[in-house]
């Protein structure tokens, strides 16, 4: 059970804030409601908290500003809420780097749930990291770092990944050259869909890849999954 975490709300209706932040203090968490998109701002600049919840239609900023914000800085888990139910919203949503989509109107348990499960997975990666401290896989030009979610090519150029593209590299440098199906990356992920490991595969993709249309070191196997088409080599920092 994973309790006792910060996690702001950044939603402008009152009714919503106040059920979502009753259920997240109901599970233990330690809940801060934004009205705004300023106010959140101004918080996330002096405490960031370990996931925020992000309304994208904010009265005074599209909620993707804050979101773009959040990548930046890394480290928050993000997790976009909207009313505005379309694909497109949902894709750049986690084109940006968001690690969930709820679309309202949704169940405050529902969301919830998904907000431990993230936490969950969370803690998973940096169990993984701090098991095994100071470890980092080389594959093809690239290191990767579990412990700081860089990755920094043989020629110097770093890379910062997102929580969840590094869960899903992590999955791939576990098990190289084998096809490993979307159910097997999404692992016992809860509410995930398909197109979440298809956007993150192109974000790592276009961090990673020479030719991210033309991917050599992560290699789509039609209608089976993904292969990571390099030796993996974990190495003491
Ligand atoms: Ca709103």
């Amino acid at each position: 059970m994973t309790t006792g975490r910060l996690i702001y709300v950044v939603e402008d209706e009152s009714d919503i804030c106040t059920l979502v932040c009753g259920e997240l203090e109901r599970y233990g968490h330690h809940a801060r409601a934004f009205r705004t998109g300023a106010q959140a701002m101004y918080a996330l600049r002096q405490q960031l908290p370990d996931v925020c919840i992000i309304d994208l239609g904010l009265p005074d900023m599209d909620g993707l500003t804050l979101v773009r914000h959040l990548m930046e800085v890394g480290e928050t888990g993000v997790i976009i809420l909207s009313g505005r139910d379309s694909a497109t919203d949902k894709v750049l949503g986690l084109e940006l780097g968001a690690d969930d989509y709820v679309s309202k109107p949704f169940d405050p348990r529902e969301l919830v749930a998904r907000i431990n499960s993230f936490l969950r997975r969370r803690k998973k990666i940096s169990a993984l990291t701090t098991a095994v401290p100071a470890r980092r896989a080389l594959f093809g030009d690239w290191s990767f770092d579990p412990a700081t979610l860089t990755a920094t090519h043989r020629n110097g150029r770093r890379e910062m990944l997102s929580a969840a593209e590094a869960e899903l590299l992590l999955g791939l440098l576990q098990s190289p050259r084998q096809i490993l199906s979307r159910e097997q990356l999404m692992q016992a992920r809860q509410g995930a869909f398909d197109r979440c490991i298809d956007v993150r595969m192109s974000r790592i993709r276009k961090k990673l890849e020479q030719d991210p249309r033309n991917p050599q070191l992560i290699r789509t196997v039609y209608g089976a999954g993904y292969m990571l088409m390099a030796d993996v080599q974990w190495q003491a920092v």
